[in-house]
């Protein structure tokens, strides 16, 4: 997918003024935010858990190499059979070359934002590919021809009316009322198409070191079937889901589903270790996994190392007032939301995204809620201060943020100038009380009036006052 990101503005200025995702995104707000404050609140150890899933995740990346190759060498001793990947291009040519293999026609797949990363539903389907979606989420943006909102709930931005309507159009029949009908409706489809499938397509959420196992959270088993009924599983995951033990995978699940959607556990957690052995009675015959870098390498030990942390539970994206505002779709590429806005330049370069980082009030909400305790305003911060270095945004906003900066460098000068600006401004606006526009402010004034500067300034005030 190509990145949309430069046109942020006018992508958000849309969903802006669409009352039908507003009442969307309002779900997120009552239901998985609410959600994640009761569950963390209910387990008292919910902040020592995110200490020791940071170390967890440090310790991992620190040893990255160890791992990877403790990990290839359990996952073929399983049975299975390992594929490196430095790129997109790389993961896309080894899953087509599996399916080609087996003479697929079918592919079912459950939820992976790395195949959303590499783009691998367009390019199997243009290799004559059917691939179907599992998840229910990822079948209902499959049927609309979108892409995810939401990692957690790709749907997240539909209501139900919608949904309804776009089941009758491709399923026939009268739009279904009620949202049980409807998921019995997309259950009996895909139900088929499991029973189709040549190949079964899943990402993982973790992959375990000690064991070589695969593991998988859904809430709906479509990641269980998907894997188990086709004659060959396939596992398109990247470098950074490694942990080293079965104890690390469960410190890490126990914070996952709460900070997600505020569950204690997901409904569906599987630890895949190989495929079917001799007198298993389902299963795959055989199980490939492709490791993608994409990146990812280069990050390590470089100045957004920590967002190699992510276990892309969402919480950062339902708690930003700009994500929530928006949606997913504004973003403009496969990662939305703070997570996005810090990836996103990372993967499709920062030339083609660097409105992104901007998208942000920086409340600092998104840091407050991971389970991992990534800094993320700080890193759009880098990212921001990488963009004006290279002369990304406009030359306005650059002189300004230059002419800024040089007088924060300058406290007498800076003490003077906003004097002066706030007498100027109280002089020109005394009649009115306020203003409608101001040069170099267009943007704020376009919602709301400026009210005209009057008494002492904010520092005047501190000074006097002096420090609560
Ligand atoms: S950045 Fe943190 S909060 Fe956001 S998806 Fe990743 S782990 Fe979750």
């Amino acid at each position: 997918m190509e990145p949309q990101s430069l046109a942020f503005r006018e992508r958000a200025a849309r969903a802006l003024a669409d009352p039908v995702l507003e009442t969307a995104l309002r779900r997120l707000e009552t239901g998985w935010q609410e959600g994640r404050t009761r569950a963390a609140a209910a387990l008292p150890e919910f902040e020592a858990l995110r200490d020791a899933a940071v170390a967890i995740k440090n310790h991992v990346l620190a040893n990255l190499d160890l791992y990877l190759e403790i990990f290839e060498e359990r996952f073929r001793a399983a049975g299975g059979v390992v594929h490196w990947a430095r790129d997109a291009a790389e993961a896309r040519a080894i899953a087509l070359e599996i399916c080609r293999a087996v003479g697929a026609k079918t592919v079912t797949k459950s939820k992976s934002m790395v195949a959303e990363e590499i783009g691998l539903n367009p390019f199997l389907e243009a290799n004559g590919l059917r691939v179907v979606e599992t998840d229910l989420g990822e079948y209902i943006v499959q049927l609309a021809g979108e892409v995810p909102s939401h990692l957690v709930g790709p749907a997240v931005h539909m209501t139900r009316e919608r949904i309804a309507e776009l089941f009758a159009r491709h399923h026939g029949g009268p739009p279904k009322e009620d949202s049980a009908a409807l998921v019995a409706e997309a259950r009996r489809v895909l139900r088929q198409r499991y029973l189709e499938a040549e190949v079964g397509i899943t990402g993982a959420n973790f992959l375990v070191a000690e064991t070589g196992s695969v593991v998988t959270v859904t809430n709906e088993g479509n990641a269980e079937l998907t894997q188990g009924l086709p004659r060959v599983h396939l596992v398109i995951t990247s470098i950074e889901k490694l942990v080293p033990t079965v104890e690390d995978a469960f410190t890490l699940l126990r914070l996952l589903a709460r900070s997600a959607t505020g569950q204690e556990f997901s409904g569906y957690t599987t630890f895949l270790t190989g495929p079917a052995r001799p007198g298993d009675r389902d299963g795959p015959k055989e199980m490939h996994l492709v490791l993608l870098d994409n990146g990812r390498s280069a990050m390590v030990g470089g100045p957004f190392r920590e967002m190699l942390r992510c276990i892309r539970c969402g919480a950062c994206m339902n708690h930003c007032p700009v994500y929530l505002a928006v949606g997913g779709h504004a973003y403009g590429w496969v990662y939305v939301g703070p997570m996005g806005s810090v990836l996103t330049p990372q993967f499709a370069g920062l030339e083609r995204t660097w409105t992104l980082p901007h998208a942000s009030t920086f409340c600092g909400r998104c840091q407050e809620v991971c389970p991992v305790r990534i800094p993320l305003p700080k890193l759009m911060r880098l990212w921001r201060e990488e963009a004006h270095r290279r002369h990304l945004p406009p030359p306005t906003a650059r002189f300004g943020l230059s002419a800024w900066g040089f007088l924060a460098r300058r406290p007498a000068l800076y003490r003077l100038a906003t004097r002066l600006a706030a007498a100027g401004l109280g002089l020109l606006g005394r009649r009115r009380g306020r203003f409608s526009r101001l040069p170099l402010a267009a943007g704020w004034t376009a919602s709301r009036d400026f009210p005209v500067p009057s008494g002492p300034t904010f520092r005047a005030l501190w000074r006097t006052r002096g420090r609560p």
